[in-house]
Parts: structure tokens; C-alpha cells; sequence
């Protein structure tokens, strides 16, 4: 999500007590998803079957899902901890929203996903952001970009830093399960709630390595905001990878679409990728002023599920499974068509929002729809009015095979 204001956020932090953040911090160890087998020393082609035919034996088995008793184990055991009441479920019962499992603020705490990978979550609030006129109080609790910890045996390789006030207790979080240092980050996009602790992993000694345009977008956010400091120092392009001890981080720029430099972070000897804010647990969010497209989300969502993983962390929420990332890009598809049938009826701009239906879609009232209804539902409908006037002037590929696949 887009949050310009990352010093409104820092003074008014939560003062979270370092006794609440250990004691949230013990029960970390009960989140962790099923280990899976060595892959096989093969050729890189034969190693590529055969992981298409692992994969496609799971799907066909339904293990694909979760079994019961992992992150949802930790969860209840955190809402036991607050004294909150939260309801049975595991983690691939997606009609339990955010809300639900998480009824009330707490700090930030980290999840182990699979054996040398991590999730760092939280804090949640009632405003990301401070409440600033921009981003009133909609009733929700919001948390900062998830962040994840790859730990091996040469040092950690984290994906996003939250807000600058974070840092300190991302670096904690991070020291309470590996004595490593951190030496790399990656971001997946420069909003300040994924980004905005780069000045502080900078000024720590880590080298951050970034999708060349995010770079650019970060650097001029940084100016904009008046923030000091320095900007990542290494960019790659489309593609680029970091070697760190037996562990391999891969990074995929598929294009535009939350922002112009999204960059999906695969981890593929886990078979987990981070996919920034292109998929989020809760409305899509396009950022039009850096260059977001909505079909240019739904193209990296097709591009993404051409990598071999089974789950798959959010910009914000929690794990999701691959049928869940399939189900939000049917949604989005069909949010767009929506859209696009909105500007093709005649409707105003300014009677868009209105008109544009999501309640059948789960997205009415979600952490990011009052966000993409204040600053993006113009760009949006700008979008779709420009794709039917290709349509009209015969231009471009077929409208329904941009919506649908
Ligand atoms: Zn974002």
C-alpha cells in the first residue's frame, strides 16, 4: 500500500513493552509449514520436470493445502496470550478475515514458515499511517509490510524493512533465531511501509539490492519527504539473484502493476516467494502515480504462478496457498471487467466508486479499500477507459484475454 508519510508513523508509534514482545516472540517456533524433500542433483532440465511433476502430483493429491495446526496453532496461541477469543481454523479457511484472527493490536512478532525462512509480522494499529487526513480511521487494524527472514549459515537475506521506526525491533526479532548478521536486503517496492527502513539497514552495514526502477522511485519518494540518508546501492533489471551460503534468493521484475518496479522474491529450494503488494489480503491497491496498472497486476500474478512454489507471502496478512492466489486473480479479473463495463455504460468518473461492485467479492471493507476508493479509483477507471479506446480504435490484444487469464 502507499503510505507517503513514514515520520507521522514514527512519532506516533505504539509503545509496545519489550516483556509483551518476548513473551509474543516464544511461541514463534509453533508456525512452521510441513518440510519438503531434498530436490534431486539432476540437470537444470530434468530438475525443472521434475519439480513440474511434483507439483502436479500435489495438486492432484489436494497436498497442496496446509494441514491443520501450523501458523493458525500460532495465531490462537498469540490471541491466548492477549486474552483475545479467536475462532478454530487453519490457514486455508480464507472466509476467516484478518479481523477476525486478529481482533485487537499487538506488536510486531515473527513466524517460522519453513526450516531457515520467516515471516516477520505486525504491529497492528488502528492507523498505519497515523491517521492522517488522507487516511482516516476505517475501523481496521493495518500493519506495516510483512517482512522475510532467510536465514543460512553465512548470514540472513531479508525482503522489506516495514517503516524506519521499525528497524529496531526487526534486527531483535531477527537476533531471536539466528546469530547471523543480516548482509542483504531486498525490497519489493518502495512504498515506506515496506521500504522505509532502508536509511537503517543502510546505516547497519547491510547492502540492499533493488529493482532499478523501484530504486528510482525511492530515491525520489526519499526527496519528497524530506528523508535523509542514502538510496540502495546495487539494481538489477528483470532478473537478479543472490548467492548466500547453501541458500539462493532469486528476484522477478514481470513489470508494472502495484507500482512500476515490483519485484516478486522466489526462494526456490523453499518453494515460497514473497510477492510484495501485487497480492495483498484484501482489495488490490494500484498506484497510478508511479506508474500502477491493474492488468499490468494481473499479468505478474499469471507470471508468478509460473514459478514452482507452494505458498506464497503477502505484502500484508498471512500465508497464502496457491489456490488462494489463483481465487484473488479470478477476483481481480473480475474487478477490472467491472471496470472496464463502468466507463463503457458512460458512467462518470467521479460516479465510479459507487458504482463499482464489491461486496460479492469480500473487498468492501478491507484494510486497502479506503485507500485504493481515496487515491486510486480514478486511475483505475483512466485505465480501463484507455483500454477501450484501444479496443475501440482496434489496437492491442483482445480485451478478454487481457481480463481473463
Ligand atoms: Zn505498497
Amino acid at each position: 500500500m502507499w503510505y507517503p508519510n513514514s515520520s507521522a508513523a514514527a512519532s506516533s508509534a505504539p509503545l509496545w513493552t519489550v516483556a509483551a514482545l518476548s513473551a509474543l516472540t516464544l511461541l514463534s517456533g509453533l508456525a512452521t509449514l510441513p518440510a519438503r524433500a531434498q530436490a534431486p542433483q539432476a540437470s537444470a532440465q530434468a530438475q525443472a520436470q521434475a519439480q513440474a511433476q511434483a507439483q502436479a502430483q500435489r495438486r492432484a493429491s489436494g497436498d497442496d493445502q496446509l494441514p491443520p495446526g501450523d501458523i493458525a496453532t500460532a495465531e490462537r496461541a498469540l490471541a491466548a496470550q492477549s486474552k483475545v477469543r479467536v475462532p478454530t481454523t487453519t490457514i486455508d479457511t480464507p472466509q476467516l478475515s484478518y479481523e477476525q484472527l486478529e481482533p485487537r493490536p499487538r506488536p510486531m512478532w515473527i513466524e517460522k514458515i519453513r526450516d531457515g525462512l520467516y515471516v516477520i509480522r505486525g504491529p497492528l494499529g488502528p492507523c498505519m499511517n497515523a491517521c492522517t487526513p488522507n487516511f482516516p480511521r476505517d475501523g481496521m487494524l493495518h500493519e506495516p509490510g510483512d517482512v522475510a527472514v532467510r536465514v543460512t549459515d553465512e548470514g540472513v537475506i531479508l525482503v522489506d524493512d516495514k517503516f524506519a521506526v521499525n528497524v529496531p525491533d526487526i534486527v531483535r526479532l531477527v537476533r531471536t533465531v539466528t546469530p547471523q548478521p543480516i548482509k542483504y536486503l531486498v525490497n519489493s517496492h518502495f512504498h515506506f511501509d515496506h521500504a522505509g527502513g532502508d536509511g537503517g539497514m543502510l546505516a547497519r552495514g547491510v547492502i540492499i539490492v533493488d529493482q532499478k526502477e523501484l530504486r528510482d522511485s525511492y530515491d525520489r519518494a526519499r526527496i519528497r519527504a524530506h528523508a535523509p540518508g542514502e538510496s540502495p546501492h546495487i539494481v538489477f533489471d528483470d532478473y537478479g539473484a543472490i548467492y548466500l551460503g547453501d541458500a539462493k534468493v532469486e528476484m522477478f521484475h514481470f513489470g508494472a502493476g502495484h507500482t512500476r518496479g515490483d519485484t516478486i522474491i522466489y526462494f526456490p529450494d523453499l518453494h515460497i516467494i514473497h510477492m510484495g503488494d501485487v497480492v495483498i489480503e484484501g482489495m488490490p491497491h494500484i498506484d497510478y502515480t508511479d506508474g500502477g496498472s491493474a492488468v499490468g497486476m494481473l499479468d505478474e500474478i499469471h507470471d508468478m504462478l509460473e514459478l514452482d512454489w507452494d505458498y506464497a507471502i503477502p505484502g500484508h496478512g498471512r500465508v497464502m496457498t496457491r489456490a488462494e492466489v489463483i481465487e484473488y486473480a479470478h477476483k481481480l479479473a473480475t474487478m477490472n471487467a467491472r471496470m472496464l463495463e463502468i466507463v463503457r455504460e458512460g458512467i462518470p468518473r467521479n460516479r465510479a466508486a459507487a458504482a463499482l461492485r464489491l461486496d460479492d467479492l469480500g473487498w468492501d471493507h478491507t484494510r486497502s479499500t479506503a485507500t485504493f476508493m481515496a487515491n486510486d479509483v480514478g486511475g483505475y477507471y483512466d485505465e480501463m477507459a484507455r483500454m477501450l479506446a484501444d479496443e475501440r480504435a482496434g489496437n492491442e490484444r483482445p480485451l478478454l484475454e487481457r481480463l481473463s487469464h
